[in-house]
């Protein structure tokens, strides 16, 4: 579905939208692989489009900083963060909700509120969508989404009626590649695998600045990687998934497993949640390391040398100049990718002779998805 088409690339003066200048980011080499899925209706007819924002009447006055702007979506399993993106990457209002129970109407409804909110005194030129699950590219509808109530939803065409705007829908560990592709620590990388470490292993791949998604979409579940046959079951199906080793929820059930069996060494961790071991997260584990607890430190490294196992079959694989780690677990920065690069160094197929592909903390935090997702909405042809 790639056009190659420069229809998408935003012209200079679109650009100038934001403060800094558009030559000092790499240069978008065609459209994302869904632009060319847009529908025609909408292309060419043009919705109400902007007009159909709320609170959008009078903004011609508006400070050039503020107009071309892109309202950014992440749909997560617990919340909905939303935010106003400026074409140098920058969060000039951000809000966000609860993620509403399991009912997809629900969800949509959420969305509308939070552009609502979020269009009142910015021109808005277009909204991108960051959700967890495979996507069909080509008409904007989720297949399938673990943690949320989506199934072959057509999740585009019902925001695009209810918005009465165009909207770009993508995978969000996609969109969060793309953020730190374009803004942060994988910026100017020709070859660029993101690898997001929270509930599970997110992941994607940014190659002469497109998002590769594969023949059918669905590319990048790197986390399903069978890493330890016959080893711990994973929500997949399968046992023995990358995921269940190198995650937040890994961090957690190993942690656990450590404080239930009354180890000294554990003390501090039961003492953190007063004894209620079910209560120990991978996210509580990753705080006490950073404080400073040898045990969860421990425990960080040990996922840490997971982490970088799964990196040299990757490297193996797909042979990219940068890996970039993000998600909630990557915030123990040094304590988690000083194991990750030293299992890395000693897995690393043909190891002394190859070039090896860096290893860095993602720089944008957990607003990747959301920035991400507003920057590639801008990428779509405009219509004209
Ligand atoms: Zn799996």
């Amino acid at each position: 579905m790639r056009t190659g088409s420069r229809r998408g690339i935003l012209k200079e003066d679109e650009m100038a939208a934001g403060a800094e200048p558009a030559s000092s980011y790499p240069r978008r080499r065609g459209a994302p692989p869904w632009a060319a899925g847009q529908p025609r209706s909408v292309r060419r007819a043009g919705l109400p489009g902007r007009a159909g924002l709320p609170g959008r009447a009078g903004r011609a006055g508006l400070p050039a900083a503020r107009r071309g702007l892109a309202i950014g979506i992440d749909v997560g399993g617990t919340k909905v963060a939303a935010g106003v993106v400026d074409g140098s990457g920058r969060l000039l209002a951000q809000a966000r909700r609860s993620t509403p129970g399991s009912d997809a109407r629900e969800v949509e409804a959420v969305i509308v509120d939070l552009v609502a909110e979020l269009g009142r005194g910015h021109r808005i030129r277009s909204i991108g969508i960051g959700a967890a699950g495979w996507m069909d590219l080509s008409n904007g509808t989720v297949l399938f989404s673990p943690h949320l109530a989506w199934r072959n939803e057509p999740l585009r065409s019902n925001l695009e009626e209810l918005l009465r705007r165009r909207v770009t829908v993508v995978n969000d560990a996609d969109a969060a590649a793309w953020a730190e592709w374009r803004f942060g620590a994988g910026r100017g990388e020709p070859r660029l695998v993101c690898v997001t470490l929270g509930t599970g292993i997110g992941g994607a791949m940014i190659l002469d600045g497109r998002v590769e998604r594969g023949r059918h979409g669905v590319a990048g579940e790197f986390g399903h990687q069978v890493i330890v046959p016959g080893g711990h079951r994973c929500e997949c199906g399968n046992r023995g998934c990358w995921e269940q080793y190198a995650s937040g929820n890994a961090l957690g059930r190993e942690a656990r497993e450590l404080a239930a069996a009354n180890s000294p060494v554990a003390q501090s961790l039961r003492a953190a949640v007063g004894g209620d071991v079910q209560a120990i997260t991978g996210a509580l584990v990753t705080r006490l390391a950073l404080d400073g607890d040898p045990a969860c430190q421990e425990l960080v490294e040990e996922v840490g040398q997971w982490l970088g196992l799964g990196l040299a079959n990757l490297a193996a694989a797909l042979d990219p100049g940068t890996f970039v780690i993000g998600g909630g677990l990557s915030e123990a920065g040094g304590l988690l990718l000083g194991p990750a690069r030293r299992a890395f160094a000693r897995n690393l197929t043909g190891r002394g002779f190859r070039p090896a592909a860096a290893i860095e903390a993602a720089a944008l935090g957990p607003s990747a998805g959301l920035i991400g997702a507003a920057d590639l909405s801008r990428s779509l042809p405009r219509g004209r």
